[in-house]
């Protein structure tokens, strides 16, 4: 059987960002992912994962940008009509270019091929990983070490560890053109305790717009319906979409959301859990849990080290908790909301065009 001394499952940010600082000493790596392309994402940089980039020195190419660059975000309450601007400062970005990028920046000591993991078993030397070729043909490779890098729905997770104490959602994304006569929320977050108790949200990318949401996964699709009957009052055109996507995504209640692994079988990311349960902003940890591991695996106990040095980032989203009743309880938000407290106040001519 072919053998390396890490094989990575799932090139996401965190897998991407493991595969390139994970190689080098002679070591051999294996990336390997099943879809490199068309993961649902708003695509948005967020302050936490700008800081995470700068920390290696990097900078973005300019064509992994997406126009327009926002700086405001408009919160929508559908049951209260009450509508905000708050300063936000994200990058507007490509996902999948992204992605890619990251990718890209591995070195050649890296494999990557493109294939999904469709079975893993402990074997004496290290752990069996199974996956099936685009072309579908099923092959088998020996990873000394295998990195779970595949999601939230992580197959690597799923065959070693326990099901996380955490809440699943499905999100639902929805590609639409954009029309001659522009929605002004260039990117807006949108609330309806009517529909779903998390959040959605849209934004405009080029010549497009998405609307997204996440949803509990019973009815979730007759909810993302309804949610969009009731955004026309608001200035949205949501007929007609070019794409539909649709994923799993995980909101963290407390430190037993998340598995870092051990025993030779390690998981980042979201495999790990780790995303925020109030913005749903996972890059900055899929990328600062990715190094984490990279400088345990250095270490004679890298399961213990590994938790230890995430163990930051775990209370850090664990604390977030705090902050979702005042976005998702209906009652708190719209207190917040009708105070105005940290908002931007628009110029008159504006607030009455929206
Ligand atoms: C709708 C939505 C919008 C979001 N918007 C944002 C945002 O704007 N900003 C932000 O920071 N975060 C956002 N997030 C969260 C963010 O997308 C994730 O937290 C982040 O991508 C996690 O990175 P990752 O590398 O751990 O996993 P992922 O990005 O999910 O990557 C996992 C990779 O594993 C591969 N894979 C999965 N299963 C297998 C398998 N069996 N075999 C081989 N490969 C496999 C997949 O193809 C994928 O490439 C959003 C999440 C959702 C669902």
């Amino acid at each position: 059987m072919e053998t390396f001394d890490i094989v990575v499952v799932g090139g996401g940010p965190a897998g991407a960002t493991f595969a390139r600082i994970a190689s080098g000493g002679g070591r051999s790596v294996l990336l390997l992912d099943g879809n490199l392309r068309g993961k649902p994402c708003g695509g948005l940089l967020a302050p936490d994962a700008q800081k995470a980039l700068a920390r290696f020195d990097l900078t973005l190419p300019k064509d992994i940008l997406v126009d327009p660059q926002i700086f405001a975000v408009r919160t929508i309450d559908l049951k209260t009509a009450r509508q905000r601007y708050y300063q936000r400062m994200y990058i507007n970005l490509n996902r999948d270019k992204f992605d890619r990028w990251l990718l890209s920046l591995a070195d050649s000591a890296v494999q990557v091929r493109r294939g999904r993991c469709t079975a893993l078993d402990r074997t004496g030397g290290g752990v069996a990983v199974t996956y099936r070729t685009d072309a579908g043909e099923r092959r088998t490779v020996l990873g000394k070490v295998v990195v779970g890098a595949d999601g939230a729905n992580s197959i690597v997770r799923r065959s070693f560890f326990p099901p996380l104490h955490t809440r699943s959602y499905v999100a639902i994304q929805q590609w639409f053109p954009l029309q001659e006569e522009r929605c002004k929320a260039f990117y807006s977050c949108i609330f309806d305790p009517d529909t779903s108790d998390c959040c959605s949200w849209s934004i405009h990318k080029d010549d497009y717009m998405i609307f997204g949401g996440a949803f509990a996964p019973h009815g979730c699709r007759e909810s993302f319906e309804r949610q969009k009957e009731k955004l026309a009052p608001f200035g949205f055109r949501l007929s007609q979409p070019v794409k539909t996507e649709a994923c799993m995504v995980l909101r963290p209640t407390g430190l037993r959301s998340f598995c870092c692994g051990g025993s030779g079988v390690y998981l980042i990311g979201e495999a790990a859990g780790l995303i925020s349960p109030s913005s749903l902003e996972g890059i900055s940890s899929a990328i600062v849990s990715a190094v984490a591991l990279r400088q345990s695996l250095e270490t004679s106990d890298p399961g213990r080290e590994y938790l230890r040095r995430t163990r930051r980032l775990r209370w850090k989203l664990t604390l977030k908790n705090l902050k979702c009743p005042f976005m998702y309880q209906p009652l708190l938000r719209n207190l917040v909301l009708a105070s105005g407290l940290s908002s931007i106040r628009l110029y008159d001519g504006e607030r009455d065009s929206l």
